[in-house]
């Protein structure tokens, strides 16, 4: 059969994969429709609501009829707050216009890969990654090139980038804390990676979505902190995590003068702006104080701790992160090395569901991604199918 005559989609699709963590989650409703209990930590998101005073300022922003278009780079109040935010906790030298209201951090991402990424371009990026930078240069025509970070830590940042840099480079992305392993570079490691990316000339997209969630040890450095390094990066940040505002879809870049008005650009033509009251309630969140993330952070540890304990106690291997929502560790020998085959085992064994290593770049293959930012029953449930499982194989075997 011929194809009827409509126009195919633009070709630089051809090269753009679409999220495999989305056929986990289609597999999990699958199986929820079908009346299973499924123990889930394919996710990634705060396990609590978005606190009460963020949601009063979104209802008080609505009754002030707070409903019009705003600049589409954000209302002043919320990028005067946004300067004073990342000058004094990120140290970032930034400037009045520097911050741009985005609609969550990916599409801070996206917008910055627009701003910066010419078909031909050569973006270096650690390995494992979150998966859909790879997709999101692939689809303004760049080629990700992988750098082992378990080898980049053995051998130091800067030699394993000097190997991996080919003369098309043009941007490194730099995530820390990490998703999906919660590992977090240092304070020497940012520096020897800052250093790396102005002796080569290159420009920075770093994404720092899980800034506030490190739960022990040395806190969060922003690359764009160091000398020379403001000039060449754009920071990207998001309340998803931070507040636990997933839903509400508002992040912001920072950026420096070279590249504002290519991404003012961007964004002008694609979302035009975050939702006006949406905004308001971000204003609202950084002014909230300390007092939410302290109490959230004590009970992500005892989740994560908690989700450590029960995976140690069911024959999995790992390191416990210090940051960001998941643990990411080796699969048991029992269920081979194949991340999707023993995702499919667990999931349709055990009915735990996980996302395999492997959609995280190849250097995640032989790792499952469990995220402890569940309802602890969640945990406990989870622990006790896993380890039901294992002893069922056990018996078998
Ligand atoms: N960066 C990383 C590393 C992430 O894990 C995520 C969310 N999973 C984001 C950015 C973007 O989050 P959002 O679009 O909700 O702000």
């Amino acid at each position: 059969m011929t194809e009827p005559d409509i126009p195919p989609p633009a070709r630089r699709f051809e090269a753009v994969g679409f999220s495999e963590i989305v056929r986990v989650r289609n597999r999990v409703l699958e199986l929820l429709a079908s009346g299973e209990k499924v123990w889930r930590f394919e996710g990634g998101e705060p396990y609590m609501a978005t606190p009460a005073p963020i949601r009063e300022a979104m209802t008080r922003a609505l009754e002030r009829s707070e409903t019009r278009y705003a600049p589409s780079s954000g209302i002043p109040p919320l990028r005067r707050a946004l300067v004073e935010k990342v000058r004094l906790r990120n140290g970032i030298p930034a400037d009045d216009e520097s911050p741009i209201v985005v609609n969550g951090g990916m599409n801070g991402l996206f917008s910055a890969f627009a701003t910066l990424v010419e078909p031909g371009d050569d973006v270096l990026l650690f390995s494992p990654y979150w998966t859909p930078i790879v997709d999101v240069i692939a689809y303004h025509g760049g080629r990700p090139v992988l750098v082992p970070t378990d080898e980049a830590r053995r051998d130091g940042l800067s030699a394993a980038l000097a190997r991996r840099r080919t003369a098309r480079a043009k941007v490194l992305y730099w995530n820390s804390p990490t998703n999906p392993t919660g590992a977090v570079f240092g304070r020497a490691e940012v520096e020897e990676v800052a250093a790396f990316v102005r002796d080569a000339g290159l420009a920075l997209i770093s994404d720092e979505a899980y800034e506030d969630l490190i739960y022990e040890g040395e806190g969060h450095v922003s690359p764009a902190s160091f000398p020379g390094l403001y000039e060449r990066t754009i920071s990207v940040f998001t309340f998803s995590k931070t507040y636990s505002m997933t839903g509400w879809r508002v992040g912001y870049v920072i950026v420096p003068k070279r590249w504002r008005p290519a991404m003012q650009t961007v964004v002008l033509y694609s979302i035009n702006g975050v939702s006006t009251p949406t905004q308001w309630a971000a204003v609202e969140a950084l002014a909230l104080g300390d007092g939410f993330l302290q109490e959230a952070r004590v009970g992500y540890r005892r989740r994560r701790d908690a989700l450590v304990e029960g995976l140690e106690g069911a024959g999995f291997e790992l390191e416990p992160p210090r940051a960001a929502l998941y643990l990411f560790p080796k699969i048991p020998p029992s269920l081979g090395t194949d991340s999707r085959k023993a995702a499919l085992t667990l999931l349709d064994g055990a009915k735990v569901a996980t996302v395999p290593g492997l959609v995280f770049g190849p250097e995640g293959e032989g790792h499952l991604r469990f995220s402890f930012s569940v309802a602890e029953e969640m945990i406990a449930g989870g622990v006790e199918a896993l380890a039901a499982f294992a002893a069922r194989g056990a018996a078998a075997r």
